[in-house]
This record gives C-alpha cells, structure tokens and sequence, in this order.
C-alpha cells in the first residue's frame, strides 16, 4: 500500500517539514497529506540509512524461486555455447566470420545473416552456438549482472605474436567462471609463425597440451585462411560431449538478453538465447524488469520462428521496454502474472541499487567467515611491475586463518580496470592495486557494483590489511 508524507514521517521518527524539504530536494513535490509512491519511499529510506522491507501481495514464485526440477529423461541435449576471447588483434572477429561462414549448406543459403548477438552453425550433424562479442569483457559483464550463458571458451592466441595481458585475462575471466578453455593457435600462416612457442608460454598458465602431459586442447588454425577450422569446430563438439550439455526442451522457456535496443520501427527488440524450456510465439514473459508477450522471433538467418529451444538465439519483439544485456528472460503462464513480476522485480532492483548488499568487503569479511558464507577470500591484484605481482602473489598464498585462504583470481600489470572490477564483481572478489590507481571508469564501477578496492605501496601492508580482515581485527575506515 501506499503512505502520506506525515504517515512517512512518523515512521522515520522525523518532522514532516523536514521530509517535505527532503522530498523537494529529490524533486518531489509533496504536502503533508499526500500519498508518495514506493519510488520516493525507497529515496527517502536511502537518504536517512534506513532500510524498507517491502512487502508486495503477488504469488511467490518469481525468476529466483522457480526451480530447475527436471526428471534426467526429461533431459535432452543441447548444442553448446561458445565465446571467443583473446588478446586484440589476435583474430577473434575474424575466426567468428570464418565460422560463421563454415556452413552456407543449401537449405540456408540465401538466408540473409542477421546480427543477433549470437549464431548458430552446424558441424557433423550437430550445431553449435556461437556468442557475436568476442572478449572477456562482454563475458564477464553478462557474469557480473548473474547469467551464466556461456559453455565453452575459445582463447585466440596469435602464433606470430605470442601471449599478451589480454590473453592472460581472458585464461583468468575464463577460470574464474570455471568454462572450459578450448586454445586456437592462430595466424599459422604467417612465415613467423611459431605454435610451439605459444603452447609453452601457456603452460605457465595451467594450460598445458594433451601431448605434453596436460588435459587442454590446442587447435592450430589461420582464420584468414580458414585452415584447422573443422578440427576446431570438431573439439567444440568434442568437449560439448564430455560435458553432456542438457537441457528440458519440454518446459515454459528462459534465458538470457544478451542484447536489447530500441528499434526505430519494431519498438523495443531483444536478442535472447534460450537456455532452458521452448520458447514460443504468443508467450508472455519478463526480462529483467520489463515484461511482454513474444510477437515474432526471427534467427541469425533472418527466418521467422514459431518455437525456439534450449541454446537458440532469437530476436524477438513484444516487449513494453528495453531491457538490459545479461538481463535474466522467462516465460510466465500469463501477461499478468508476467507484469507482477517484472514489478516486482523493478522494485527490488531499486531496493538493492539503494544500498543492500551482499558483495564481499574487507570490513565485513569477518562476518561473512563468522557465518560460514566465505571458504575463500577472492583476490584480484594490480600492479606498477610483474615482480610485484608475483611477490604479492606468494606472501598472499601463504595466508591461513583458520582454514580460510587467499584465492588470486586474476593478477596483472597496470591500471585496475572496468574489466578488473567486473571480474570482482562477478566473483566477489575484492581488488588489490599495488603501486596503481583505478581509471576513472573502473572507478565509477567499482562505487556502483561496491567492490572493494584497496590501494597500497608496501607488501606488508597489503598482507596485514587482509590478514587483519579475517580476524576481524580491522580498524574500520571512516
Ligand atoms: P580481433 O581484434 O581479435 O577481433 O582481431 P581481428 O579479427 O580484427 O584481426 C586482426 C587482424 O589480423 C586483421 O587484420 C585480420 O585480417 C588479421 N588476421 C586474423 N586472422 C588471421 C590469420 O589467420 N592469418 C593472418 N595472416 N592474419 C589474420
């Protein structure tokens, strides 16, 4: 329900004069008697560091409460899900078109290729889907905000270059979100090319050839020559086996809005790849806080399609708003309960954006280990050289409170990053810069996504900092 500013004042133990003069500087008009929505009872809460719990009377189950209960017969398997990372220039944009180019059989040609953030091929019989942003960036994004879409990871490696901070990077974003990394040693063309040179320099990253005692596949490929195309594709398919990818296409559908616009002529459109259940034309759903009924849903080939199931991106129009890239996407029984949940949905979002939060930091590290939510402090370093980074590495891996470790998801040279901060975000990991500053960027997301960041000059420092934390002992900073 709803309150009048004096009702609200009441509650904040607060003057309603003084509520009102809040209100206006927030850009609410409001006299004393006056019912204010739920907007601006959540803005006051947060200037007054209060917290609202609010209650709304709609049918419990939403995106989180919805189980995955599935019967193992009812599983089927589902192409898989591939990204492409790599350092720039390394040839990811251009592996993405040689490959999205494999398959012009004769029932598709024709078909004009639509840019819908995903494509679909096929390689003996079975296909494959392949995300349209290459880099970990868009992947760690899209993890950050909670959706999990991708299977397998291909790292792009130049065989003419070698591995470079990007590469490393992507291994860690990769690793981080445990997807399986499948390497493409490319431009093997190039006369300087040297495969071998690569594999070794991997090797330092735990990512170690089949051939040479380890368990991680390495494809030599020219992208530009399209040469070792089908072994790769061959080994997508081959990985996707071992990890038997399965999904029940017999359910109401969900997914993931990998990404959304405003079309000048179709209104709002978003390209979603289904994960689970079979989407339909007429269903009504929510993705992320917007809700609408599937008007039509065209495929990387330009097709319409009436159904789509589990691993297929489509665009699809019917939607009330935009929604945003990572954004959560199911299909509820009807356009009402769909509009509650979005809501809903809408209303907890601002709540969580107001201040409640779960992301892990330093001054409440202790708390967290307290109660058993923590096993593992996550840890992203930056630093000025790489022998700080290492050294930093190693007096951290030695911290043992009480069974509770230092994990280092990700260390590098140079500036903390928009990436770096994402990564912590998706991995509640805190970020240590060590001789460095955040770019203004990373900056801005590190207050919006309240990640802890922590700059330091002395090793010592940093150690007792965290080992501090841990035991609770950490004087907090005002
Ligand atoms: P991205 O930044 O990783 O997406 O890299 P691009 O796909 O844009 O490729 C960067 C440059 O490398 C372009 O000039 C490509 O033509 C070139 N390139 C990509 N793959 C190959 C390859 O297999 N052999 C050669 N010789 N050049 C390649």
């Amino acid at each position: 329900g709803t309150l009048t500013v004096g009702e609200l004042a009441k509650l904040l133990h607060k003057d309603a004069s003084e509520v009102i003069k809040k209100l206006i500087v927030l850009g609410v008009m409001a006299t004393i008697n006056q019912e204010i929505d739920m907007d601006a009872i959540l803005l006051l809460a947060g200037e007054y560091g209060v917290e609202v719990e609010v209650k709304i009377p709609v049918e419990e189950d939403t995106f989180e409460t919805v189980e995955e209960t599935d019967e193992e017969a009812d599983l089927l398997p589902r192409p898989p899900v591939v990204t492409i990372m790599g350092h720039v220039d390394h040839g990811k944009t251009t592996l993405l078109d040689a490959i999205r180019k494999t398959n012009v059989t004769g029932g598709e040609a024709g078909g004009i290729t639509q840019h819908i953030g995903a494509y679909q091929i096929e390689a003996n019989h079975k296909k494959i889907t392949f995300l349209d942003t290459p880099g970990h960036e868009a992947f760690t994004l899209m993890r950050a905000r909670g959706a999990q879409v991708t299977d397998i990871t291909i790292i792009v490696v130049a065989a003419d270059d070698g591995v470079m901070p990007q590469t490393v990077e992507a291994v860690n974003h990769a690793k981080a979100a445990g997807v399986p990394i499948i390497v493409a040693v490319n431009k093997i063309d190039k006369p300087d090319a040297d495969a071998d040179k690569i594999k070794q320099a991997l090797t330092e990253y735990e990512l170690v050839p089949e051939e040479w005692g380890g368990d991680t596949i390495f494809v030599n490929v020219s992208a530009k020559q399209r040469i070792g195309l089908e072994e790769l594709l061959d080994m997508i398919l081959l990985v996707a086996e071992v990890n038997d990818f399965k999904a029940n296409p017999d359910k109401r559908a969900r997914g993931t809005v990998i990404e959304a616009e405003l079309d000048k002529g179709k209104g709002p459109v978003a390209r979603v790849l289904v994960q689970h259940g079979t989407l339909k034309i007429g269903d009504a759903f929510v993705a992320g806080n917007c809700f609408g009924r599937i008007r039509a849903m065209v495929n990387d080939k330009g097709r319409r399609l009436k159904e789509a199931g589990p691993s297929t991106p489509v665009e699809i129009t019917g939607l009330t708003e935009v929604p945003l890239a990572g954004d959560p996407f199911m299909v509820f029984e009807d356009e009402r309960k769909a509009r509650a949940i979005a809501d809903r949905r809408a209303i907890k979002h601002r709540q969580s954006e107001l201040g409640a939060n779960s992301r892990v930091t330093l001054d409440d590290l202790y708390k967290h280990i307290k109660d058993g939510e923590i096993k593992d402090l996550n840890v992203i370093i930056k630093s000025d050289v790489q022998g700080s980074a290492e050294a930093l590495k190693g007096s951290l891996a030695k911290i043992d409170i009480e069974g509770v470790r230092v994990k280092i998801i990700h260390s590098g040279v140079g500036a903390i990053t928009e990436s770096d901060i994402n990564l912590a975000s998706a991995s509640n990991a805190i970020v240590v810069g060590f001789n460095v500053r955040p770019e203004p960027q990373a900056d801005l997301a590190a207050q919006q996504e309240k990640v802890d960041v922590r700059m330091h000059r002395v090793i010592y420092n940093v150690i007792e900092e965290i080992e501090q934390a841990m035991k609770g002992m950490l004087d907090p900073i005002f």
